[in-house]
């Protein structure tokens, strides 16, 4: 899954069960990470906090999805809050971390988890980016901000501008460093850096370690500390993945009849079910509590009291079906699951591994049954696609509300009755993926700006629009 390779340190790995606590962050960051949901550190989270945190440049090979960002930005928001001030200044705040990313999404991705992170501290984060009129970006500069997330060529703009200054930053971060090569932004980079002291820690990832990668980070970085985490791009192959075609009305009395077919067939009706809006969800679940199947619904409109106490009663057998959206599923442990459904298939491909991932964990075998409508068919395409495989499209158990044969097969991966179903102990997730969209959730962060911000022009256009915004703080 991970490994560490450091070349130019003696550190070894850290301790499989490191903790958040174990890092010695400032407890304000510490609240931050815990209001996320947060309880165990990622692999690149694991090895990499540490490091940062010891001064050391570092070179991480590491896609988004794989909790990278605050991976960086924690121990930046650590590093530098030395620096914190409620002065109005402007002088008080000037920028002291710089990452740059190769696309505004990204930037702004990066901007919503350094302003969830720095939150609860008097440290400023915000975003720039290209596309957009410059007189809200301007504003924000010109108020100070101590960690700018930014793409390269609208830094330059406002540095030509005598908006930006580089001259105290401590910490650079080159963000997908290789697409950044990619997409010529070479040049851009020399500038920008050559306008940082020298004297500054540089934090790179990367997907690739190619030889231009390579170039990149011998001449930027020094002795760096070299850490690598995969992102499985596939399912396990203990996951038993089957379709069935069902219309989009027909979809909740099916999955009343797939977990009918799996107490006969003397399965765990435990499982959780993918929905793609908070609304579905809360749906979903009210109707399945109607035909008689304990459920809950973990959305990211539930507080975080609510979400843990559905959690447990899953945990417990006092709920049968997990009725869950990705966001809620992605900042939970929630534990391996003998079944996952998919009520609709995810917009983004990876998404739909990352669902099913919740199943046929550490060895163990486990369905992943998606019911998709015809609409859904791109969807599909996209994640056969991905996963390199056709998926398994068969009828509906009997009784099912289409016209259906049974199946004999249907549900037959799964090994040895689990008809009680026990929680195994926590682990942590090691596989994670957000897309680079703005997600309805980076809306409402930027809607969550104080008046006062809003006042000075922070408030951002919609990302829809891909407006800039201050994915600005706080809360
Ligand atoms: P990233 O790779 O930074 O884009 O992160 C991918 C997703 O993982 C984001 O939705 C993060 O909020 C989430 N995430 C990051 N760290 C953790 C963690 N330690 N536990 C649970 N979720 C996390």
């Amino acid at each position: 899954m991970s490994d560490i390779a450091t070349p130019g340190a003696t550190d070894t790995a850290p301790p499989a069960t490191i903790t958040f606590a174990d890092f010695g962050l400032d407890p304000k960051i510490q609240k931050a990470v815990l209001e996320q949901g947060y309880t165990i550190p990622t692999p690149i989270q694991a090895q990499s906090i540490p490091h940062v945190l010891a001064g050391s440049d570092l070179m991480g090979a590491a896609q988004t999805g794989t909790g990278k960002t605050a991976a960086f930005v924690l121990p930046i928001i650590q590093k530098i809050l030395r620096h914190a001030s409620n002065s109005a200044s402007p002088a008080r705040h000037p920028i002291r971390a710089l990452v740059l990313t190769p696309t505004r999404e990204l930037a702004v991705q990066v901007a919503e988890n350094a302003a969830s992170y720095s939150k609860h501290t008097d440290l400023r984060a915000a975003v720039v980016y290209g596309g957009v009129d410059m007189k809200e970006q301007v504003s924000i500069l010109r108020n100070g901000v101590e960690i700018l997330i930014a793409t390269p060529g609208r830094l330059l703009d406002h540095i030509g501008s005598k908006v930006a200054n580089l001259s105290q930053v401590e910490i650079l971060v080159l963000d997908e460093a290789d697409r950044m090569l990619d997409m010529g932004f070479l040049p851009d980079l020399q500038r920008i850096i050559d306008l940082i002291p020298a004297q500054r820690q540089t934090l790179l990832f990367s997907a690739t370690f190619s030889p231009e990668i390579k170039k990149l980070a011998q001449s930027y970085l020094r002795t760096p500390v070299t850490v690598e985490v995969a992102r499985q791009n596939a399912a396990a192959d203990t996951v038993k993945q089957v379709v069935h075609m069902v219309s989009s009305a027909d979809k909740q009395r099916a999955i009343v009849k797939v977990l009918e077919a799996r107490t006969r067939a003397g399965l765990s009706r435990q499982c959780i079910i993918f929905t793609n809006s908070r609304l579905g969800c809360a749906k979903l679940s009210r109707a399945l509590e109607r035909d008689g199947i304990k459920a809950g619904a973990i959305h990211g409109d539930k507080s975080q009291g609510e979400r843990t106490l559905t959690l447990d009663a899953f945990k417990s057998g006092a709920i049968e079906a997990l009725v869950a959206t990705d966001v809620a599923a992605r900042g939970l442990d929630i534990p391996d699951m003998p079944c996952v459904i998919n009520h609709e298939l995810p917009y983004n491909a990876e998404d739909f591994i990352h669902r099913i991932g919740r199943t046929g964990r550490a060895g163990s075998k486990g369905d992943a049954i998606a019911l998709v409508d015809a609409s859904e068919k791109r969807l599909l395409d996209d994640i056969e696609k991905l996963m390199k495989r056709k998926l398994d499209v068969q009828p509906l158990p009997e009784g099912a509300p289409s016209q259906s044969r049974p199946s004999s097969s249907s549900y037959g991966s799964s090994s040895g009755s689990r008809s009680s179903y026990s929680a195994p102990a926590k682990m942590s997730d090691p596989f994670f993926y957000k897309p680079y969209e703005p997600s309805v959730a980076s809306v409402s962060t930027v809607d969550a700006a104080k008046p006062e911000e809003k006042k000075a022009g922070i408030t951002p256009a919609k990302p829809a629009v891909g407006a800039l915004l201050g994915g600005f703080k706080k809360k």
